[in-house]
């Protein structure tokens, strides 16, 4: 069965919206962008795009790759003190003369709507959860949705990425479930990814989870994104997975969708916190 995040992503979205048309000062979400990286400049229309469509004001900060990191840093504290901004979310990569981990750490706790800054990340590290990065999110939203039980499964989470990996793994952690990490040093992975009732792949290769390195019955979430001649495909190899999996996400219209629709939610829950 297919987990379809594309009609839960836009249930979510339906629900927001009637939420923000109640609202006298809508909510309001900026980007900041540095540099002009093309993937970025995509998601970043999608992204406003997405805020347009529920109600979410959608202020875009642009700065050149030559832009002084002082600059940029005055530009979150602005951001951070302005009470008419409920999420500020630095668009990555950004170029490596800039500090990233110094740039992500200015942003406020309570507006880190990427849910990446220390304290957030450390939070959640503590199961005292507060803004949550959305792609985690948005999987265990779409688990839940299907009722699929995390309660005593083995989760096998394929990627330790700060964005994807880790946070996610504390999350299925959370829910009950027993967790193995997997990634690039791990030795025959196989090994590991035959034995998920929930298998998770978050690495960015096409055709890496195969029919041989997945159980019958097993969930299979696929958060790989890979373009391979202007399609998109994940990590799965999907059409030979299908039939012996109880659950599967496609790509695209898996768990991309939801993140989007997390970070709206995580814009909203800001808003909400300080009606
Ligand atoms: P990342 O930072 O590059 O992390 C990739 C992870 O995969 C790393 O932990 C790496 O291990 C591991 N890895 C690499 N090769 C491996 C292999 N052969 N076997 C096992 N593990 C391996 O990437 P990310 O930001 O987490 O993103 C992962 C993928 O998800 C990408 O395709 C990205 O585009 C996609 N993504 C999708 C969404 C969405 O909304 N659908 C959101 C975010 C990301 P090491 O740590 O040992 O190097």
């Amino acid at each position: 069965m297919l987990l379809d995040g594309k009609t839960l992503s836009d249930k979510i979205k339906e629900e927001i919206k009637l939420k923000t048309k109640n609202f006298l000062i809508k909510p309001t979400l900026a980007v900041i962008q540095i540099g002009n990286d093309e993937a970025s400049n995509i998601y970043i229309k999608m992204k406003s795009k997405a805020c347009e469509n529920v109600g979410i004001n959608f202020i875009h900060a642009k700065f050149e790759e030559e832009s002084l990191e002082q600059e940029i840093v005055n530009k979150i504290i602005e951001l951070n003190n302005d009470p008419y901004v409920n999420g500020i979310l630095l668009q990555l990569p950004i170029p490596s003369k800039f500090n990233q981990y110094k740039l992500l750490n200015l942003i406020n706790k309570d507006k880190d709507v990427d849910g990446l800054t220390d304290i957030n990340m450390g939070m959640l590290f503590k199961d005292y959860n507060n803004l949550v990065p959305c792609t985690p999110n948005g999987i265990i939203r779409l688990l839940e949705e299907y009722n699929i039980d995390l309660k005593g499964k083995h989760a096998v989470v394929v990627g330790k990425s700060n964005l994807v990996g880790k946070p996610l793994a504390i999350l299925l952690l959370q829910k009950g479930a027993t967790v193995t990490i997997c990634h690039s040093k791990t030795v025959d992975l196989g090994y590991f990814t035959k034995q998920a009732d929930i298998l998770i792949s978050a690495v960015g290769k096409k055709d890496l989870i195969t029919r041989d390195m997945v159980k019958d019955d097993a969930v299979v979430i696929d958060v790989g994104m890979n373009r391979v001649d202007g399609k998109l495909y994940g990590d799965v190899a999907f059409d030979d997975i299908k039939d012996i999996v109880s659950y599967i996400t496609p790509v695209p219209g898996g768990v991309g969708p939801m993140t989007v629709s997390m970070l709206l939610y995580n814009v909203l829950k800001n808003y909400e916190k300080n009606l």
